[in-house]
């Protein structure tokens, strides 16, 4: 029998250094975030497509390729396997014929980044850690909040003031120590670093531990696997920092070394809001990082994040398969969202409305080819986000009729 994972060591995407896996670790001393690696070539002989058949259905199918040693340290909410749904009534509207969605607003806490929390948490129960911190844009303080509250560890959490408020009400109701900070992610980053360093404790904070990537990449291993093992052509992710795609890449990259893929990996797209551009603004100039973006602002909260620490991974990954990176505008992602509600039934978030915004402008200028395969990623529920709607809606008293123009 095989053993439930194959981690066997972190290693540097930077400069090569190799760190064990049996103790908490953070960055590379060089400042780069760290890659969890695993046994492949021992996995390959044990593991193959017909082995996961049958298995539950959520991200821990793939407990082989994930870092958790011990399936008694696994904290799970039942993320993952969320359905990758065809959307045609909106691929004719802009036509893509093969247009799906890989719907992540089933996930618990709303959005995609409860994969992140549950692998994340989990590993961090193995290590043996009791408390952490971390700066957020909302989504994923409330995640690990909610993981943590789980599993016994206490939360600390820095979100801007503007984050959606229903985050920071997740928050509250799962116990976590929250503050909030009157700037950007990047001021609450600075919050949490802080607080790091003086006490010690361990850091959350995006990329600057090696297992959130492992949970977020399972959304990789599903569209393949729901795609019966082929790859799409192409897959837009709304990206802040873009854990996600760096994710997805990672994934579909070590199902390709295990030969349950062959051929071409999809074409990459990172989308971000016209308003917090920065890694766009990278890819236009061929740069292998971005630049802090000043005054970022969007709706799509998510997403609005001035600088990653991952950048030159993302960049990387969209470089590798011949990608892109592309930006719309506020108005883009709100008509994206309603016409997503009106033709399909799908109330998505504005990150996943903007990945969708995105894929009507790659098909009209040409981009996306005649019947190629897009798989977009709505990152989250559009109910997380009901400030984003509005409407007219008449009034009536008690007795009132409906007045007849309007049945
Ligand atoms: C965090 C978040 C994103 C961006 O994800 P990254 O992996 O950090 O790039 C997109 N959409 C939603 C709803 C999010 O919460
Ligand atoms: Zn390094």
């Amino acid at each position: 029998m095989g053993q439930y994972s194959y981690l066997s060591h972190l290693e540097c995407p930077k400069c090569g250094l190799i760190y064990h896996t049996t103790g908490v670790q953070q960055l590379c001393t060089c400042g780069s975030p760290l890659n969890a690696r695993y046994d492949l070539d021992s996995l390959k002989k044990e593991w193959n497509p017909e082995a996961i058949q049958g298995r539950e259905m959520n991200l821990w199918r793939y407990h082989e390729l994930l870092p958790v040693r011990e399936p008694e340290h696994v904290i799970t909410l039942g993320e993952g396997m969320t359905p990758l749904l065809r959307m045609p009534s909106l691929g004719m509207d802009m036509a893509i014929p093969q247009l799906y969605m890989k719907d992540e607003g089933l996930t618990p806490s709303g959005s995609f980044k409860s994969r992140g929390a549950a692998v994340g948490i989990s590993k961090a129960k193995e290590l043996g850690v009791s408390k952490f911190a971390m700066p957020t844009n909302g989504n994923a303080g409330a995640a690990w909040s909610l993981y943590a509250a789980r599993a016994g560890i206490q939360a600390t959490i820095v979100m801007p003031v503007d984050a959606p408020l229903i985050t920071r009400n997740e928050c509250i109701a799962a116990g976590a120590d929250l503050y909030l900070v009157n700037g950007l992610i990047s001021d609450a980053g600075k919050i949490v670093a802080d607080k790091v360093r003086s006490e010690g404790i361990y850091d959350a904070s995006t990329l600057k531990e090696p297992y959130r990537i492992e949970g977020k990449k399972t959304m990789g291993l599903e569209i393949a696997e729901q795609l019966g093992w082929q790859m799409p052509d192409v897959i837009l992710y709304p990206t802040g920092g873009g854990v996600g795609l760096i994710g997805i890449y990672k994934g579909l990259l070590e199902l390709q070394e295990l030969g349950f893929v062959t051929g071409r990996l999809p074409k990459l797209v990172a989308v971000q809001a016209a308003g917090c551009a920065p890694i766009v603004k990278a890819w236009e100039q061929n740069a292998s990082e971005s630049e802090f973006w000043s005054d970022s602002q969007t709706i799509a909260f998510g997403i609005n994040v001035p600088k990653a620490i991952g950048d030159f991974l993302v960049l990387d990954a969209i470089y590798e398969t011949d990608g892109a990176a592309i930006a719309v505008t506020e108005e883009e992602i709100l008509s994206e969202q309603r016409l997503s509600a009106r033709l399909e039934g799908s109330f998505i978030c504005p990150e996943g409305a903007a990945a969708f915004a995105a894929a009507r402008i790659l098909r009209a200028n040409g981009w996306i080819q005649d019947n190629e395969k897009v798989i977009v990623l709505n990152t989250g529920s559009g109910i997380k986000y009901p400030e984003t709607i509005s409407g007219n809606v008449p009034l009536l008293n008690p007795g009132d009729t409906i007045p007849k123009a309007l049945t």
